[in-house]
């Protein structure tokens, strides 16, 4: 079969013919219909983030398809089912799993870093964490639910905690950033959308930001959002990573205040103690999401709650993956999908 491998930062990706796997007893053989190019990859490519499974590894993490074949012990699905892969597979065991907190899991494997991942024509993956996608959401673009939806889900709902009338300022507008925007704003709160890329901030207009902030524009955003919410807003959720902009996040919010974080950074950040706790300030990270935070969010998107194909700017081949990166890097894309 076809896919694309990376052999490490020096050799980079090359497409190639691979043995087509085998699904083991309880995996399920999906055919790859779409899998969304995600900034995670660019990590592991280009900025010297390690991949558990070391390279020659196919990446790709954000997967939607079809069953092509089932393992002996596989009995909830069957070939031919239209599945969505979740990013992330959790093992159900570990304390974390047995808490309902699987998204923390001490032993999750992820595709396209613990193994094979989903830049190829097929994938295998364990059967019981394939999720059903109904016919109404378009299978290519279904493929962004498993990580560019589902991580803002999460963090919006169960960790930053959106309530109606929230103001929510959102540091940062990619891929998983507008769909912040867009799920605060399903959510009821009020969202102030902070990016230095003008496109990025018409497209947060474009899902539901109440207003925008060009951070490169301004000379403080968090005297910008003082300003926009009488004294800070409720929640900042920084998608970006970069410790600077974490810092600004939190001084943006007010007393009482929340900062989500959910971009990742391996550098530290300097904060001043006090301030947390004499506005009583929260803290909190978003990893990923859980299994069961599917399935509201699926239904979200039937009913229409959540614009799906509006996410997905680009579509490129597998021969095209390096397109799709440097699109990716120029700000040009919000999501891009590869379709083998
Ligand atoms: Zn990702
Ligand atoms: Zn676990």
């Amino acid at each position: 079969m076809k896919a694309v491998v990376f052999h490490g930062k020096q050799k980079g990706l090359k497409v190639e013919d691979i043995r087509k796997p085998a699904p083991g007893a309880d995996q399920a053989l999906v055919k790859v219909a779409a899998c969304g190019v995600c900034h995670t990859d660019l990590h592991y490519i280009e900025h010297g983030v390690p991949t558990f499974k070391p390279p020659p590894i196919v990446l790709g993490h954000e997967a939607s398809g079809t069953i092509e074949e089932v393992g002996e012990n596989v009995s909830r699905v069957s070939k031919g089912d239209r599945v969505l892969i979740p990013a992330v597979l959790t093992c159900g065991k570990c304390s974390a799993c047995r808490l309902g907190r699987e998204n923390i899991c001490a032993d999750m494997t992820m595709l396209g870093n613990h193994f094979d991942g989903a830049y190829a024509e097929y994938v295998a993956v364990p059967a019981k964490d394939l999720l059903h996608l109904p016919e109404s959401i378009p299978l290519e673009e279904a493929s962004i639910i498993a990580d560019a939806l589902s991580t803002p889900y999460h963090a919006v709902k169960n960790r930053a905690r959106v309530q109606p009338g929230d103001t929510v300022a959102v540091f940062g507008c990619g891929g998983v950033g507008i769909n912040a925007v867009q799920l605060a704003t399903a959510a009821g709160g009020y969202v102030i959308a902070v990016d230095i890329n003008e496109r990025k901030l018409d497209w947060a207009v474009e899902f539901g930001a109440a207003k925008t902030i060009n951070a490169s524009k301004v000379e403080r955003v968090d005297k910008e959002i003082k300003k926009l919410t009488g004294g800070g807003a409720d929640i900042a959720i920084e998608v970006i990573g970069n410790p600077k902009t974490i810092v600004q996040a939190l001084e943006s919010v007010r007393v009482g205040g929340r900062l989500c974080i959910v971009g990742y950074t391996q550098e530290a950040i300097s904060i001043i103690a006090g301030k947390i706790m004499f506005k009583e300030l929260e803290i909190i990270g978003s990893l990923g999401c859980r299994p069961v935070d599917y399935i509201p969010l699926i239904r979200m998107i039937e009913q229409g709650l959540i614009d799906l194909k509006k996410l997905v700017t680009h579509r490129f081949s597998l021969d095209q993956l390096d397109k799709a990166f440097d699109v990716m890097k120029e700000g040009l894309s919000l999501r891009s999908i590869v379709i083998p």
